[in-house]
């Protein structure tokens, strides 16, 4: 059993995690940077450690400090949450030799997951469909041949890659060299690794993810599908579960396939299976081994607390629930609230001088801000989650616009009028967008 969780996080993830501790009756360490001190989680957190000054890699992504941490406060397990060393096997194993609890999956499934030449060899292996490409490193010597067999346009990707980084479109062979080089040097400047591999570039798909949960043992389930397709620079902006482009039989056998593939690897925790879908195909591009920022929609169509799960998973209770128990009730639409220029995106840091949340029968509002609260610039613009919940897609639209107007975040700039602009769109309303659809939208709309 667990019985004190030390949360390796910060912002609204770390006070959601701390939500779903406190509901099981686990105490709550927090860990903040000096730049964090007076943040929601350390404030409702049993105990709090200060873990070293702003820079990220000085304090939560110092694997020392929150080791020592745990020893200090006493804590018998860590939550990563995500970002941060959410998906770093080097820190899973450190916690294993010291014999605290990593809340997610085995070192060696993040390992095979994070190089993602070797996540596609493996999701080919378990059944899954991938994006056709190349079988290995793409170096500038084969570039051209691989390219050729592929087929143009092309996308070089980092193997290490994340966040939409050392990412290039060669649409011609003349593209290609210089495509390849500035991946690379991309990729070694973001991750300090400069290999790339190559994919077929599709020119209009949707992103579409599946939710899985493994015991470890060889049980799993799906919870469904998120529709991720509204994105800004490779960024998810705008999500909604079930996806408007898939019906129940396409959603249950891409489940299907998904929690067959996880229940072959034995999978543990939470994870999500990332594909591009067009044309009624589905191609896997990645998976992620831990709690995603878009959780929530997938818990309110599913009435599943994910955290809840992780955490019995980890304590070695196995999942809650039958694949035949898991109904899809609804739709859940979440926006991203970014203290960002909703028009060019740069960073708003700054003082929240009013803060007022909606409410309201199917509103959830995930934020750690508050009115005075002071944005550190240090960190992901990401300073709140609003999740609303409909019986149909049509209800959760006429919620969400309701519940826009009703939400105040006055000092600082926010991407809620860029929220205000898409729900009276009308390729929105039908649902009819691509992974390109937000940029296009956003290069032609007119300047105020
Ligand atoms: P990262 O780990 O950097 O986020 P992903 O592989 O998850 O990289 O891809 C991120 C996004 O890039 C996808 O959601 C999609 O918008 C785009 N993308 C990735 N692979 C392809 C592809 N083969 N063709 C077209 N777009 C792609």
């Amino acid at each position: 059993m667990i019985s004190k969780v030390l949360i390796a996080n910060r912002g609204e993830i770390a006070l959601r995690i701390l939500r779903a501790c406190k509901e099981l009756g686990i105490a709550t360490v927090a860990v903040h940077s000096t730049a964090d001190a007076d943040a929601m989680h350390v404030r409702l957190a049993d105990e709090s450690v200060c873990i070293g000054p702003p820079p990220s890699r000085d304090s939560y992504l110092n694997i020392h400090q929150i080791v020592a941490a745990c020893e200090i406060t006493g804590a018998d397990a860590v939550h990563p949450g995500y970002g941060f060393l959410s998906e770093n096997a080097k820190f899973a194993d450190i916690l294993d030799a010291h014999g605290i609890t990593f809340i997610g999956p085995t070192a060696e499934h993040i390992r095979l997951m994070g190089d993602k030449i070797t996540a596609k060899k493996t999701a080919v292996e378990l059944g899954i469909p991938v994006v056709p490409g190349s079988a290995g490193e793409v170096k500038p010597e084969n570039a051209l041949e691989i390219a050729r067999e592929i087929g143009f346009p092309v996308l070089i990707k980092a193997t290490a890659g994340g966040g939409g980084r050392g990412m290039k479109v060669a649409k011609t062979e003349e593209e290609l060299e210089e495509a390849v080089s500035t991946a690379r040097s991309e990729a070694l400047a973001a991750f300090g690794n400069d290999a790339v591999y190559m994919e077929k570039y599709l020119g209009k798909p949707r992103h579409i993810e599946v939710q899985v949960l493994g015991d470890g043992e060889g049980n799993a389930v799906h919870l469904g599908e998120r529709d991720c397709s509204l994105q800004r620079r490779h960024q998810k902006v705008w999500e909604e579960a079930n996806s408007p482009a898939l019906n129940v039989e396409q959603r249950m056998r891409i489940g299907q396939i998904c929690a067959d593939a996880m229940k072959k690897m034995k999978y543990r925790g939470a994870g999500t299976i990332e594909f591009l879908y067009e044309n009624g195909e589905f191609y896997f591009i990645e998976m992620n081994t831990r709690l995603q920022v878009e959780h929530p929609i997938t818990e309110a169509i599913t009435g599943i607390d994910l955290v809840h799960e992780q955490i019995r998973i980890a304590s070695g209770g196995g999942i809650s629930v039958t694949q035949d128990e898991i109904k899809f009730s609804g739709h859940a639409i979440e926006c991203r609230i970014n203290a960002e220029d909703p028009r060019t995106f740069t960073p708003s840091p700054g003082t929240i001088t009013h803060f007022h949340a909606p409410g309201g029968l199917g509103v959830r509002v995930d934020s750690g801000a508050y009115q005075g609260y002071r944005i550190p610039p240090y960190y992901d613009s990401l300073i709140g989650k609003l999740i609303v919940h409909g019986r149909t897609r049509v209800e959760c639209m006429m919620r969400l616009r309701r519940v826009l107007d009703e939400f105040v975040i006055d000092g600082i700039k926010t991407t809620l009028p860029l929220f205000q602009d898409l729900i009276s769109n009308q390729d929105i309303a039908n649902g009819d967008y691509d992974i390109h659809w937000l940029e296009k939208y956003l290069a032609e709309k007119p300047a105020e």
